[in-house]
């Protein structure tokens, strides 16, 4: 069993002919609006993959919290750890896209704020029974120091998104940041070269493992003194949106499923790789058999 903490987010796109700048209002095109929330999304990833997935977190009392409950449930996910709070809206993003693709976000946390190390300890036995507990940086530290603790197996935490002064648990087995992440936990620029990113990743302490995502570059893998480069797989990319979470959510299946590192980040690769190849975040996330049939088309 997986059980994520995290955050649940309605996210509201915008088409926009550009970003309006202060004190201009810009008419946009429909909106469209997905399910997303880093919690919600790995959970999401993990369970279309055949993952037995548990999501521990808060909503509102309001639609948007209907509509994020139902949609994870609905992909398989259980729901009995996702906690209504009164008075507070539910999380969401109000996302505008420009012409050019670039993204301006307001992310308005709401609930996912409201989680608290009370809230994991009620789903105690959640966290002790499960092999595999992700955690990400969208809901208080508090909440994620509580779970690490209470977890009874593997801990995977990905500091994402970049939050100046988070604080990581004090122990974590695997430690997931992308460059920029890397970056904000280091204190330092973002590293470019693998050499760099290999340099950069040996001085985070208190995890026993590192890997570190490079987009199209693929992942470094950090086990004690080893490191292993592994390459992206060849894909025609249409949107990368989530990808990180794609990654996360795969990985956890196969850590859970009782593979090494080494073939976990590969596995979650294939998956990844095919998440980019869709658009949006939750939806794009492939099924256990197009992940075989990938790694199989390059055996
Ligand atoms: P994030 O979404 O957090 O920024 P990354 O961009 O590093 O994360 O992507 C996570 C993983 O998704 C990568 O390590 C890689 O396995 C896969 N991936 C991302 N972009 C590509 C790409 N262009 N081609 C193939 N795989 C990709």
């Amino acid at each position: 069993m997986i059980t994520v903490v995290g955050s649940l987010n309605l996210d509201l796109v915008a088409p926009v002919p550009h970003h309006p700048v202060p004190g201009e209002t810009v008419l946009g095109g429909d909106i469209a609006q997905h399910s997303g929330g880093k919690g919600a999304n790995q959970a999401v990833a993990a369970a279309r993959l055949g993952g037995a997935v548990t999501l521990v977190g808060r909503v509102g009392d309001d639609d948007a919290a209907d509509v994020l409950v139902e949609s994870a449930r609905g992909q398989g996910v259980d729901t009995t750890h996702l906690l209504r709070t009164r008075d507070v809206p539910t999380g969401r993003a109000l996302i505008a896209v420009n012409l050019s693709g670039e993204n301006s976000i307001i992310v308005s946390p709401g609930a996912n704020s409201r989680l608290t190390a009370a809230d994991c300890e009620a789903a105690a036995e959640a966290l002790r029974t499960a092999r595999v507990t992700v955690l990400q940086q969208e809901v208080p530290d508090a909440a994620n120091h509580a779970a690490a603790r209470l977890a009874g197996g593997m801990v995977l935490y990905n500091p994402a998104p970049a939050v100046t002064g988070a604080v990581p648990p004090a122990h974590v087995d695997l430690l997931i940041p992308n460059r920029t992440e890397l970056a904000a936990l280091t204190g330092s620029a973002e590293p470019e070269t693998i050499d760099e990113v290999t340099a950069a990743a040996r001085k985070l302490s208190g995890a026993d493992a590192v890997l570190v995502t490079l987009g199209g570059d693929g992942v470094l893998l950090l086990e004690g003194s080893a490191s292993l480069h592994i390459p992206a797989f060849p894909v025609r990319p249409t949107d990368t949106t989530g990808a990180g979470d794609a990654f996360c959510g795969a990985l956890a299946v196969a850590l859970a499923e009782g593979n090494s590192l080494e073939q976990a980040a590969r596995w979650a690769s294939a998956a990844a790789a095919i998440s980019t190849t869709r658009t949006g975040a939750q939806g794009s996330s492939p099924h256990r058999d197009e992940v075989a049939a990938l790694l199989a088309g390059h055996a």
